[in-house]
C-alpha cells in the first residue's frame, strides 16, 4: 500500500526538477504547475504509453488533435453553458468560497480543527458557478466574440465525427482518441497537481451499436484498469467505483471510476481515494446535440438550430441507420503523472543506515533509462568513453544522460531519487587499467540495478541489446 502522503510528493517534485510552482519568481499563481526537466519527460511518457496503447495497439482507433477555442455554439449545444457548473458557498465571515458539496473535506482557513461545514450559519445559500474560462477572439470585446477555453477535450471528438468516419472508412464501432489541455475554473483547486485550472486530458469516445454499449462499457473497464497495471501501478493502491445513479450525469447510462489511493494520510478509508479516470457511457446524447434539426434523449426532445448535418452512421451491410452509443473513458493526464509517482515511491535503508528515496518507476515511464559515470572525471579516457557510451545509447533510442557532477555514491542516490532503472559506471578497468595491471576488464563496465542495487560487469560492445532487452 503507498504510504507516502502528497507532501513527500510535493517536495521531491521540487527538490529533484519534477514539477515547480508557476511563475514562482513572482511569487506564484495559485494552484498552477510547470513541469521541470524530469516532470515533462515523465508526463510525456505517460501520454505516450497511453497513446501507444490506446491507438497504435488497436485496430479499432483514430487519433485527433482538437483546437481548444471552439466555436461557441459546441458548448451552447453540449450543455455545458448551462449546466457545466458547481454549487457555490461564500463564507460571509472569512470572504472565503467553496464548493458547497465539499464543505465536509475542506479545512476552515480561519478556525483550526474546523471544516467549513462548521461555519453553517455564515455560510450563503449555494449558488451555481460556471466552471468556463472566457476569452474574446478578435479585437472586439463584443458578446459575438466570446469563446470558452474549452473544460474537456470530448467535444472536438463529437463535432468531428463524421469527418473521420468519411475520411477512415471507418465502420462501428471504432473510436477517437485525443490528449490535450483543458481548462476549469475551480472553485477550489488544490493538492497539488490533482485539481488545478489548466490540466492534460487523455480521452477517448468510442461508437458502437446501440445494445452492444454494456458489453463495450464492461471492456474498456477492464482495458483501461489493466492499463495501470501493466505500468507497475499496485492494485491494492487502484479501484473501481460503480456510480449511482444519483451520481450519474443526466445523460449517462452508467459510469465506474478508477480511482486511486491519493490521500492514504487520511484516517477515513473512504476518504483516502479519489478519482483517477471516469469511464461512462454516453448513450447517443452527444450526436444528438449537436445534430442538425429535432432530437430526442430521455423523453425529452432537443432542437440544434445551428448545426449543418446530422450526426448519425449508416450501416451498408445492414442498410440501417442510427446514432452510435458513446463509451468514454476520460482520464487526467497529471492525475496519472502523480499517481504514478506516488505509487513508485519508496525508502530503503541506504549502506550508511540513512533512509534514501528510490522511486521505481516502471521503465517506460522512467524520464532517464540509463545515466553513464565516470568513475574519476579527471581522467580525460574515462571521460571520453562515458560520454560515447552515452550518445551510442541515445542513438538506439534509449534516453541516457551523462552524469559526473559527484562522487559515485551520491550520483547512484540520485538517479535511484529520480527513478533511473540502470547506470553505468566507466572506471579504470574499463581502460584496461585494472590493479596490479590487470587488463582483464577492457571495455566492460559496471551497470547497476535501481531496485536491487545489484552490479554486473558486461562488455561496452553488449549495452545497447541488454538495455534494449531489459526495458522493452
Ligand atoms: P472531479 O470529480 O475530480 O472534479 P470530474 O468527474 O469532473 O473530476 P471529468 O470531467 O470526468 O472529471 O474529467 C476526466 C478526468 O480529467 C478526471 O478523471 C481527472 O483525471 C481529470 N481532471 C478533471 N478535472 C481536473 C482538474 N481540475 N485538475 C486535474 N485533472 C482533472
Amino acid at each position: 500500500m503507498s504510504t507516502v502522503d502528497m507532501a513527500k510528493i510535493v517536495s521531491l517534485s521540487k527538490r529533484r526538477g519534477f514539477v515547480f510552482p508557476s511563475s514562482e519568481v513572482y511569487g506564484g499563481l495559485g494552484s498552477t504547475w510547470d513541469y521541470g526537466p524530469l516532470g515533462v519527460e515523465l508526463k510525456n511518457n505517460v501520454k505516450r504509453a497511453w497513446w501507444r496503447a490506446n491507438v497504435y495497439d488497436r485496430d479499432d482507433m483514430e487519433g485527433l488533435d482538437g483546437a481548444i477555442l471552439m466555436n461557441r455554439l459546441v458548448w451552447k449545444y453540449s450543455g455545458h453553458e448551462a449546466t457545466f457548473s458547481d454549487p457555490l458557498v461564500d463564507c460571509r465571515e472569512c470572504k472565503g468560497r467553496f464548493r458547497a458539496d465539499k464543505t465536509g473535506e475542506i479545512d476552515c482557513p480561519k478556525h483550526k480543527n474546523r471544516k467549513v461545514a462548521g461555519c453553517s450559519a455564515n455560510l450563503t445559500e449555494p449558488r451555481a458557478f460556471n466552471l468556463m474560462f472566457k476569452t474574446n477572439v478578435g479585437p472586439v470585446e463584443e458578446d459575438a466574440a466570446l469563446a470558452y477555453l474549452r473544460p474537456e477535450t470530448a467535444q472536438s471528438m463529437f463535432v468531428n465525427f463524421q469527418n473521420v468516419v468519411n475520411t477512415r472508412w471507418r465502420k462501428i464501432p471504432f473510436g477517437i482518441a485525443q490528449v490535450g489541455k483543458a481548462f476549469r475554473n475551480e472553485i477550489v483547486p488544490g493538492n497539488f497537481t490533482f485539481r488545478t485550472r489548466e490540466f492534460e486530458q487523455m480521452e477517448i469516445e468510442f461508437f458502437c451499436k446501440p445494445g452492444t454499449d454494456d458489453d463495450w462499457h464492461k471492456q474498456w473497464i477492464e482495458s483501461r484498469y489493466n492499463w495501470y497495471l501493466s505500468l507497475g501501478m499496485r492494485a491494492e493502491n487502484i479501484r473501481h467505483y460503480v456510480q449511482q445513479s444519483d451520481e450519474l450525469a443526466h445523460y449517462a447510462k452508467a459510469c465506474t471510476d478508477l480511482q486511486y489511493r491519493f490521500f492514504p494520510e487520511r484516517e477515513d478509508e473512504e476518504k483516502q481515494w479519489d478519482e483517477l479516470e471516469g469511464i461512462a457511457n454516453r448513450t447517443d446524447f452527444d450526436l444528438k446535440m449537436h445534430s442538425k434539426g429535432k432530437s430526442e434523449h430521455n423523453g425529452v426532445e432537443y432542437v440544434n438550430e445551428h448545426a449543418t448535418e446530422r450526426l448519425t452512421y449508416f450501416d451498408q451491410e445492414a442498410k440501417e441507420r442510427y446514432v452510435p452509443y458513446v463509451i468514454e473513458p476520460s482520464a487526467g493526464a497529471d492525475r496519472a503523472t502523480l499517481a504514478f509517482l506516488m505509487d513508485a515511491y519508496s525508502e530503503k535503508l541506504g549502506k550508511d543506515g540513512d533512509a534514501r528515496v528510490v522511486l521505481r518507476l516502471h521503465p517506460h515511464l522512467a524520464p532517464i533509462k540509463v545515466a553513464v559515470m565516470p568513475l574519476a572525471r579527471n581522467k580525460p579516457a574515462i571521460v571520453e568513453v562515458a560520454h560515447k557510451i552515452k550518445q551510442d545509447l541515445q542513438k538506439s533510442g534509449i534516453r541516457a544522460v551523462y552524469d559526473d557532477t559527484g562522487a559515485i555514491g551520491r550520483l547512484y542516490a540520485r538517479q535511484d531519487e529520480i527513478g533511473t532503472p540502470y547506470c553505468v559506471t566507466v572506471d579504470y578497468d574499463t581502460l584496461g587499467e585494472g590493479k596490479d595491471g590487470d587488463a582483464s576488464g577492457k571495455d566492460t563496465v559496471t551497470v547497476r540495478d535501481r531496485d536491487t542495487w545489484e552490479q554486473i560487469r558486461l562488455p561496452i560492445e553488449g549495452l545497447k541489446a541488454y538495455f534494449l532487452e531489459k526495458l522493452s
